[in-house]
């Protein structure tokens, strides 16, 4: 099977095959070990010196420890939202008692650094600023280096919060340079792991916020985290499995080299969008904010999403994503995150140019 949604992403052989080793003590010396090299790893990754925390949970769960450790009820936030994920991160916000102020932008569109603007200038109180970097389900990227620019250069003291699930590890993400106050991220993505691992870093000036927090939090409170990574340990029972998986993964991206992986992720988005428009298809976004990890698709005019899969698994194997919410049978999605490669997309061009023809 030909997997080509945007994540969970197929994982390589060996990496799947370091899952059956047998268990270790979770709290001995050599998970110790494990922990402290892959959080090294993940530190290189993010383009951080700051404290990165591996939870065990899917990216809404990375989102959740976000929010409810640097917000407290009532603070107001910036929820800049361009697509289902950007609206989940303002709901968990709502949900735990933050004032959110929305900031919707139209489905295939990048949030203009204008828009923030204007929102910041008319609610002076936001205190913390919430983004998605990649929104998987339109297939655009927003311009995290430019949208910091103005939030953490041109305002103050506002937290910068992003959701990072479907970019770290693969697109250019450098959260010291571009002064990201938290990034979030998920396993089943670019990393080339199955789901099931969460990653997320603080910078100072959210670990400041953490430590005014008054939002409840239990199994996602940092401090604990915090408190357990000093003894080399995670404060609740780790899956080990999947972090016998990242170890030999970072083994893999370090080797590469990160700017290398940001790089053929760029080749095989251009590829593959080049490729979609030669047999006739319309890309979604605009090509300047279109995603590198995953590609949108319009679907024919008087055909809907639903039936194009159904026609690409059974005649070819393939299995390609619907749209989301309001999207669902207007566009398909091709994911092409971790190891993929132009003989991975050939395949899906193929079965496409069936379909269209
Ligand atoms: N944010 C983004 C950008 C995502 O792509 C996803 C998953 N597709 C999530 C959040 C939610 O992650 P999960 O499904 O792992 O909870």
């Amino acid at each position: 099977m030909n997997l080509r949604i945007p994540g969970p992403i197929p994982v390589p052989e060996d990496i799947l095959e370091t899952m059956s080793n047998p268990m270790i003590n979770h709290r001995g010396s050599e998970f110790k070990d494990i922990l402290y090299r892959t959080t090294e790893g993940l530190k290189t990754v993010f383009g951080t010196k700051a404290p990165v925390y591996i939870l065990t949970g899917s990216g809404t769960g990375a989102m959740e420890t976000v929010i409810v450790n640097t917000l407290s009820k009532g603070d107001k936030v910036l929820s800049i939202s361009i697509g289902t994920f950007g609206e989940r991160f303002g709901e968990i916000a709502k949900i735990y008692g933050a004032d959110v102020v929305y900031l919707k932008c139209l489905p295939g569109t990048a949030v203009a650094v204008d828009q923030i603007r204007n929102c910041l200038d008319e609610h002076p109180g936001i205190k913390a600023v919430l983004v998605t970097h990649n929104e998987t389900s339109t297939g655009v990227a927003n311009d995290l280096e430019e949208i910091s620019n103005v939030v953490k250069k041109e305002y103050e003291n506002k937290l910068l919060l992003v959701d990072g699930v479907s970019s770290v590890a693969s697109l250019p993400t450098y959260m010291d340079l571009w002064e990201c106050d938290v990034i979030s991220t998920a396993s089943q993505k670019g990393w080339m792991l199955p789901p099931g691992l969460a990653f997320i870093s603080f910078s100072d000036f959210a670990i400041n916020a953490y430590k005014k927090s008054d939002m409840p939090k239990f199994y996602f409170d940092i401090g604990q985290y915090e408190k357990y990574f000093k003894m080399g340990q995670t404060p609740w029972t780790p899956a080990v499995s999947l972090m016998f998986a990242l170890d030999l993964a970072l083994e893999q991206i370090l080797k590469e080299g990160i700017e290398n992986v940001y790089s053929r992720h760029k080749e095989i988005g251009q590829f593959t969008r080049n490729q979609v428009r030669r047999i006739g298809f319309s890309i979604f976004p605009e090509e300047k904010v279109a995603s590198n990890t995953v590609t949108a698709v319009n679907v024919p005019d008087g055909r809907q999403s639903g039936e194009l899969i159904a026609f690409m698994k059974t005649n070819y194997d393939v299995v390609l994503a619907a749209g989301q919410g309001e999207l669902k049978e207007k566009i398909f999605r091709i994911g092409h995150m971790g190891k993929t490669t132009r003989n991975d997309i050939k395949p899906v061009i193929e079965g496409l140019s069936k379909y269209i023809s």
